[in-house]
Formats: C-alpha cells, sequence, structure tokens
C-alpha cells in the first residue's frame, strides 16, 4: 500500500510541479509578450517624440521647416535662427550654407498631430500639410470680439462669453430679435473710436451685434453689423436683417453673419453691415442735432 501510496503521491507531485512549471512558463511568456509590445510602444512613442524634438530647433524652440540649416559640427537650427546668427548659437563654430537634408527627408516621412489637437482635433498631417491646415483648424482659438485692438485674449466659445460678460461688461440677451437704441450725448465725436457690442443667444448660437462710428472716407458714419461666434461654415446658415428710421423713412439691411475668424475691423472695411451716413442718423435721432438717438431693430433667422 504504501509503495502505491507512495507513487500515487510522487505522481501527483510530478503533476502538480508540472502544472506549476507550465503556469509559470505561461506567465512568463505572457510577461515577455507584454513586455516586447510595451517596449515596440515605448520605441516607437520613444521615435516619435524623438524625431519630434529633433524638428525642434535647439536655438528658439519653434519647429523647424525647410530649409533646416546645420553647423559644420551638425547641430541644426531654423531658418529664422540661420539668418539671425552668424555662428552656431551650440558651438560657436562659423556657420557656413549647410542644409540638413537628413532631418528634412524624416520630417516629410511621417505623420504629426494638429497643434490644436488638446482643443479637439485629432487629425494627422503629413509635415508640410500640418502648417497648412492650423491655419485654418476650425480647434483654433477664437480671438475676442470685442472691437477693442488692445484685448487680445483667445479661447473657444464658452471661454469668450465668460471673458465678454465678466472683463467687457458685455450685455448678453437671449432671443433672435431685437429693438436697440444707441444714445450718445456728442455725436460730432466721431473720430473717438465708438464701438459697442451686444451678444444675442439664440438658436443655440451666439452673435454679435456691433455698432461702431467711424469716417468712411471723409464722411462720419454708423455702422451696425453681425458676427457669428464660430466658424464661417455655420455664420452661413444664418441670415438677419437690421432696420432703422423714423418719420417714415427707413434704411433697411438684410446680410449673412460674418464668423469672428474676420475682425471686426475687416468686416467694417467690407462695409459688410447697414451704413447710416450722420447727418441722416441725427435726423433719425428726431432732434436738434446735437444728441444722437437711434433705435435699431431686426432678427436673426435660419436659412
Ligand atoms: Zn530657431
Ligand atoms: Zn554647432
Ligand atoms: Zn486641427
Ligand atoms: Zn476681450
Amino acid at each position: 500500500m504504501a509503495p502505491r501510496g507512495g507513487g500515487a503521491c510522487k505522481e501527483v507531485v510530478e503533476s502538480n510541479s508540472k502544472y506549476a512549471n507550465y503556469e509559470i512558463a505561461t506567465t512568463k511568456a505572457e510577461i515577455g509578450s507584454t513586455l516586447i509590445k510595451r517596449s515596440i510602444s515605448l520605441a516607437e512613442k520613444n521615435g516619435i517624440n524623438g524625431v519630434h524634438e529633433l524638428l525642434q530647433c535647439p536655438t528658439c524652440a519653434n519647429s523647424m521647416y525647410p530649409p533646416i540649416h546645420q553647423c559644420p559640427n551638425g547641430h541644426t537650427l531654423c531658418s529664422n535662427c540661420r539668418r539671425v546668427h552668424k555662428c552656431c548659437p551650440t558651438c560657436h563654430s562659423e556657420l557656413g550654407n549647410i542644409r540638413c537634408l537628413a532631418l528634412e527627408k524624416v520630417a516629410e516621412s511621417l505623420d504629426f498631430p494638429c497643434r490644436y489637437k488638446s482643443l479637439g482635433c485629432h487629425k494627422l498631417f503629413p509635415y508640410y500639410g500640418k502648417l497648412k491646415h492650423e491655419k485654418h483648424c476650425s480647434f483654433r482659438p477664437y480671438t475676442c470680439p470685442y472691437a477693442s485692438s488692445e484685448c487680445s485674449v483667445t479661447g473657444d466659445i464658452p471661454f469668450l462669453l465668460a471673458h465678454l460678460k465678466e472683463d467687457h461688461s458685455v450685455d448678453l440677451h437671449d432671443g433672435c430679435t431685437f429693438n436697440h437704441r444707441y444714445v450718445r450725448s456728442n455725436p460730432h465725436e466721431v473720430e473717438n473710436a465708438t464701438w459697442m457690442l451686444t451678444i444675442f443667444n439664440c438658436f443655440g448660437r451666439q452673435f454679435c451685434l456691433h455698432f461702431e462710428a467711424f469716417f468712411l472716407g471723409t464722411a462720419p458714419v454708423y455702422m451696425t453689423f453681425l458676427r457669428f461666434m464660430g466658424e464661417e461654415s455655420d455664420a452661413k446658415r444664418f441670415s438677419y436683417n437690421l432696420e432703422v428710421g423714423s418719420f417714415g423713412r427707413k434704411l433697411v439691411w438684410q446680410g449673412v453673419p460674418r464668423s469672428i475668424r474676420d475682425s471686426h475691423r475687416k468686416v467694417r472695411d467690407c462695409q459688410d453691415g447697414l451704413i447710416i451716413p450722420r447727418s441722416l442718423a441725427l435726423y433719425f435721432s428726431s432732434g436738434d442735432g446735437q444728441e444722437l438717438k437711434l433705435r435699431i431693430t431686426g432678427r436673426i433667422w435660419k436659412v
């Protein structure tokens, strides 16, 4: 009994140990393949990051685009820095006119993420296409639509709405119709850049109603127009009208809101809005010509 039992016992032990070995082997293989996978993805990551780093100018840290230059010792630098520096900023040897064609070739063979990836653009682009795309990427931040050259704040629409309210005290109205009064005690001071901005919230989107005074040539005028807080392709889906008048006479404008990608200055220069000559504005104000009291009505609709 005992040997059988011992044998049985041995068998069990052996089979157990075989099983244990098999388990260990499987685990090792799994660990091995995971390690390989991890190291491949790390290598890929490092490779791409490495190339990204290589394509960053060591002097100004901007991305380098061909022609990429190098010093006689092989230190790379961008064409801007090449123009500025006579000697290599890294090793101080005199810069010749040596292109780094290898790096230019490597750059051309890779795809790169859009620089607005963190803002939601997940497209990949070849090296040259990337720059072109970024200029028009719909995820690039918008510039504050407030008509002042001093404000250079950028961001997405929700951020800019909060900024307009908090930093420029701009009013936000709900609804797609407007009935606004613009009053100025001294309408002859056109040269003092006048602008007023009101935001309308309708159809789940936001529109900027601008009212400005400026000289068109030598003629003082008032102008009012609408800008859309979004892309031009979406702006085209809306239309608006503006009316101003009294005594049985009125000026009417119907237009398409311009995207805030176009600066208020650009829209003004295109005269893409309702232009009211000052003499007519004063007539509509029904006063003695000393005060401007314009009532502007309008509506926004979907086309
Ligand atoms: Zn540089
Ligand atoms: Zn150098
Ligand atoms: Zn993009
Ligand atoms: Zn601003």
